[in-house]
């Protein structure tokens, strides 16, 4: 029996799970339309390689990657691209970003499809390289770049872990997958594994979950052979507490190491995937699928809370429709009700990112009352999960004393929300937190700015001098030359120079008078 650890603090908000997995994945149908962001991963944006009325089938690559951090993006199903243009998209910010929209010719026909036979026969860059044009990012959230995190130079990492944690209230989407596809989780992680060369896999798993926890045992037991049967391979049940999902805790529950401020995990030789970035893997490596559909819970103020396959792009009005959305809706929010964030608008397409989609209404999420001052209670102290100190973070951030937050390792905060969830004056904190970050990282950014310029001016100013210094050299340089001939002309000569010249002279003379006396000769001779 593996020896769990802790983390300090954690909550146990109502799961509202079993909602949601009472019915199998259902695939959702073809939407009207698709809207395909071109950033949908964290780092720069796809270049469009596409234009309106390109026909494309489902498949195709429609966004390069452009820039180290970055993923392919490509066409979900077969037809025409209508635009390439702004489109509202599901992001806090409410902005708007480039995407493709694509409507759909109802033949679903896929591009040539190139899997890979034997992945132990290629290299792990070019493993890297058929992953980011597979555009395979992290799909617990995050949506960073999986290529990305299987770089790790020189590092050795000992063990991966699968994140099948899952401790968000209302989210069930990898529950369901780890239930229903484990087999092809545990092959997407045995690709992980070769690619980091690491020596064990430990997938975390929280014990509200048998049957996931059942599928993923059995499902290694079943893969015996396209395993390494010389490393480990484990499913761990931990403990159900918010927020045992968030990386750094599930490292520490799972293998008692801490990730230092300011490190990675694979600083401590640990790097982590979630189980359905395990399961894109497998489909972009194996069957040659790059990632063009997820699994989503839509739940909430809906009459059927249900999890589908959908494809990237479909708007979310389309699939709360299918979950039969109560008329009181009066929000969707896109995640978790800890760490999620309301959308926008309803018609913003499902990403890579979308885990969840929450149909909100007054009776499921009452408006908080308003916020009181801070008692100085420690309830949130008790809670944090990080061993920050909320309470004073939140003084920090609101008498915009970012410096003293900083020192006080705000950075370190994972927003979970742990804190606002216990807080007894209800104080948005986790809004004050992010309000700070962002106020420090725009300055940090403003001072990048001004050291570049300063950098640049102070580049000018030298080159100008050393222009000046240049030019003032040379002309003394001339002057000095001119000087130096003057003198010379000025100078007695030296008795070897007098010898010479009179030697030149008497040359002369002699060439002069031998020239004369030929004219005469000449003259002579005519007269006569
Ligand atoms: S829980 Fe709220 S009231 Fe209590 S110390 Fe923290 S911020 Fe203050
Ligand atoms: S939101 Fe940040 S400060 Fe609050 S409990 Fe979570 S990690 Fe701690």
């Amino acid at each position: 029996m593996r020896t769990l650890y802790h983390f300090h603090g954690g909550i146990h908000p109502p799961s509202n799970k079993t909602q949601s997995t009472q019915t199998a994945i259902a695939r959702a149908p073809l939407p009207s339309l698709l809207i395909v962001p071109l950033q949908q991963h964290a780092g720069e944006t796809a270049k469009p390689v596409v234009q309106a009325g390109d026909h494309v089938l489902k498949g195709q690559l429609i966004g390069m990657p452009d820039g180290f951090v970055s993923s392919a993006v490509h066409a979900p199903t077969s037809g025409t691209i209508a635009a390439v243009d702004m489109q509202l998209i599901a992001h806090p910010s409410g902005l708007p970003n480039l995407c493709a929209t694509l409507i759909p010719d109802g033949k679903d026909e896929w591009v040539a499809l190139k899997p890979v036979d034997d992945y132990r026969s290629h290299s792990p860059a070019e493993l890297q390289q058929l992953l980011r044009m597979g555009g395979v990012v992290g799909l617990g959230g995050a949506a960073f770049p999986s290529d990305i995190k299987v770089r790790i130079g020189k590092q050795k990492i000992t063990t991966l872990i699968l994140n099948g944690a899952e401790c968000e209230p209302y989210i069930t989407c990898d529950d369901m997958l780890m239930c229903e596809r484990a087999a092809e989780i545990v092959q997407g992680a045995e690709i992980l594994r070769f690619m980091l060369d690491a020596n064990e896999v430990l997938i975390g798993v929280e014990d509200n979950k048998p049957e996931a926890i059942a599928a993923l045992q059995q499902a290694i037991t079943a893969s015996g052979p396209v395993l390494q049967q010389n490393k480990r391979y484990e499913v761990v049940a931990i403990p159900t507490i918010y927020p045992g999902g968030s990386a750094k805790q599930l490292i520490r529950v799972l293998t008692g190491l801490e990730v230092p401020s300011g490190k990675l995990p694979t600083d401590i030789g640990v790097q982590c995937f979630n189980v359905a970035t395990a399961y894109s893997v497998h489909r972009a490596l194996v069957k040659g699928e790059p990632l063009i559909s997820r699994i989503v819970t839509i739940t909430g103020n809906v009459r059927e809370a249900q999890n589908f396959e959908a494809l990237i792009g479909t708007p979310i009005a389309e699939l709360v429709a299918l979950a039969e959305a109560l008329p009181d809706t009066d929000a969707y929010i896109m995640g978790g009700p800890m760490m999620g964030f309301p959308l926008p608008a309803v018609h913003v397409p499902l990403v890579k990112a979308t885990n969840c989609i929450i149909a909100a209404s007054k009776k499921i999420f009452p408006p908080p009352p308003p916020a009181m001052p801070c008692i100085r209670c420690t309830r949130c102290v008790e809670v944090c999960p990080a061993d920050l100190q909320p309470q004073d973070l939140y003084w920090f951030a609101q008498s915009k004393e970012f410096g003293r937050a900083q020192a006080f390792s705000l950075f370190d905060c994972i927003e979970c929300g742990a804190c606002s969830y216990v807080c007894p004056s209800h104080i948005p904190l986790v809004q004050y937190y992010r309000f700070a970050k962002s106020e420090i990282r725009a300055r940090e950014h403003d001072k990048q700015l001004a050291d570049q310029a300063r950098v640049r001016h102070e580049y000018h100013e030298q080159r100008l001098e050393r222009e000046k210094r240049e030019k003032a050299e040379k002309l003394a340089a001339k002057e000095k030359a001119a000087q130096a001939a003057k003198l010379a002309s000025a100078q007695p000569l030296t008795p070897q120079q007098q010898t010479e010249q009179a030697e030149l002279a008497a040359s002369r003379a002699h060439i002069r008078q031998l020239a004369q006396s030929e004219v005469e000769h000449t003259d002579e001779g005519v007269t006569k």
